[in-house]
């Protein structure tokens, strides 16, 4: 260990150094994956979930590179998208929910969302955004593909090409697409916010959303290598995100079928569903041996990730275990929305697309095959290790709040750094369970969650006890007393806002046990 982190050390000295050379780098991001939502277990067993799932290019992905298995996003997608554009926390850049036409997010019997909450989305400022960056500064290609979902209809926000972006592939305001399937056009209909724009040239096909994206994306690619610019791919697919249809090439594999190891049929959602996510990952396929076409996969770093947890409190149906709502990401608990870990902790792998010890920017940062990691990752942390392997920029250098993953990447797990999320809103229903206001922290395996609503503390050992079951809040109260104090002394840091209580129009500031 001390050896390769000597070299690790020393790699990243040489790094710093060249100006260059630049590796390139695809995000391939996933919306709304589940944790178990693979068939690469990311918990110490493989679960009945993980044989249900095809993902044998993230399997490829993982045998090549590393597994992060505690890394964590916000619980829904904007402010998880906009983390990742600005490297900020979500309690600081303020787009904490979801955004179309400034909505004001829905209400809890006392509560509301907070008073200055950034209704309109990302928007251009100063705060230079990661395509930016690599773009002004230092010369890469930036291309998006996919979902954006950065800024509301009709503002500036709304447009890849005004946050850092030269190419735009599908994206817009909209967090969904109208449809998944080109015979129908992709769901355009005159003045609607789903219709996914631009790529008119696949209406009426039998091609899939997912597979033009990927397609457009890697035109855009094979652009980049002719002109011999670097390039950062922001592969963002519509998919798994509702509405939930097939990608018909592998609904077969499901439909009509049994739950691996058990006698539960397979409900047509769930195929549907596992449709998607085969459709998904065979896009992953499809980069990969697109980048090795190119000749340029040894230089390209792929981070693979999803925006937020699993789906699971609609539209989704009998699990592998016989269960339903609420526990499609077991052995989480909950999922997209949710203040519990179904809510927050998505499938990370880190890799390069092709393995080459010879290669230069392998050498320098040797990404060691099939490991893994529990070290602790938030989204915005993607913004300086992004930074710091593509230029060598130091995060100090940044002003951003995520962390430089690169000592997690290479060698060890850095030593643990508290996680900290914001999420003033009532994500969707009645407020019941985690879909409601709430801030929470880790730290050191420990995990204090604050409920807004009711001013209620909740604390559990997440190290061992991952389904989050069993409240410790009363019979650990000094335990629950050092992660409050720590997550309101962070939050009031970051410029956190707070709830607005509905009867007197005040902020509800968060309440130490
Ligand atoms: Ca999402």
């Amino acid at each position: 260990m001390r050896i390769l982190l000597t070299l690790a050390l020393q790699g990243l000295a040489v790094l710093s150094a060249i100006a260059v050379e630049r590796p390139n780098v695809v995000l391939f991001l996933v919306d709304d994956m589940g944790w178990q939502d693979t068939s690469v277990p990311f918990w110490k067993e493989k679960t009945l979930a993980n044989q249900h799932f095809r993902t044998p290019n993230m399997e490829r992905l993982a045998k090549q590179g590393r597994k992060f298995t505690n890394a964590h996003a916000c619980a829904v997608c904007t402010p998880s998208r906009v983390s990742i554009m600005t490297g900020l926390n979500a309690a600081r850049h303020g787009t904490t929910n979801w955004t179309l036409r400034g909505e004001t997010s829905g209400k809890t019997p006392r509560l509301e969302a907070p008073e200055e909450w950034k209704r309109q989305g990302l928007q251009p400022g100063p705060h230079k955004t990661l395509p930016e960056r690599l773009r002004d500064d230092f010369g890469y290609r930036t291309i998006h593909a996919g979902k954006a979902h950065w800024g509301g209809v009709d503002t500036a926000g709304a447009a890849p090409l005004q946050l850092g972006y030269d190419v735009n592939i599908g994206g817009h305001a909209a967090g969904a697409p109208g449809h998944y399937h080109g015979q129908q056009n992709f769901g355009k209909k005159e003045n609607s916010v789903w219709d996914v724009p631009g790529l008119d040239i696949y209406h009426g096909t039998e091609t899939h959303l997912t597979e033009a994206t990927t397609t457009e994306a890697i035109k855009a690619v094979a652009d980049a290598v002719r002109a011999e610019k670097p390039f950062f791919l922001n592969l963002a697919h519509y998919a798994v995100h509702t509405p939930l249809q097939a990608h018909p090439r592998y609904l077969a594999n499901y439909e009509g079928k049994t739950y691996p190891g058990t006698d539960i049929k397979i409900p047509q959602a769930e195929a549907i569903y596992a449709s998607m996510i085969e459709g998904m990952d065979a896009s992953l396929g499809h980069v990969l041996d697109s980048l090795d076409q190119l000749g340029i996969a040894e230089d390209t770093l792929v981070l693979f990730a999803s925006d937020n947890g699993g789906l699971s409190y609609h539209s989704r149906k009998k699990t592998p275990r016989g269960t339903g709502r609420d526990t499609h990401c077991w052995p989480l608990r909950e999922g997209k929305g949710s203040a519990y870990d179904g809510g927050t902790r998505i499938p990370m792998i880190v890799a390069w697309a092709k393995v080459d010890r010879r290669n230069m920017h392998q050498q320098r940062n040797p990404i060691m095959s099939a490991s893994k990691t529990n070290a602790p990752v938030l989204v915005e942390d993607f913004y300086p290790t992004i930074l710091h392997w593509a230029a060598g920029v130091s995060q100090e250098n940044l002003g951003v709040d995520g962390v430089d993953l690169t000592l997690a990447i290479l060698v060890a797990n850095p030593d643990p750094r508290p996680l900290v999320f914001h999420y003033p809103h009532q994500w969707t229903g009645k407020p019941r369970g985690g879909y409601q206001p709430h801030s929470s922290i880790r730290q050191d395996g420990w995990k204090a969650i604050y409920f807004y609503e009711n001013s209620q503390w909740e604390l559990y050992h997440v190290d061992q006890d991952i389904g989050e079951t069993t409240n410790l809040a009363k019979s650990e109260p000094a335990h629950l007393a050092k992660l409050a104090t720590a997550l309101r002394n962070r939050l009031m840091t970051l410029t956190a806002h707070w709830p607005t209580n509905r009867q007197t129009g005040q902020p509800e500031p968060l309440k130490l046990p």
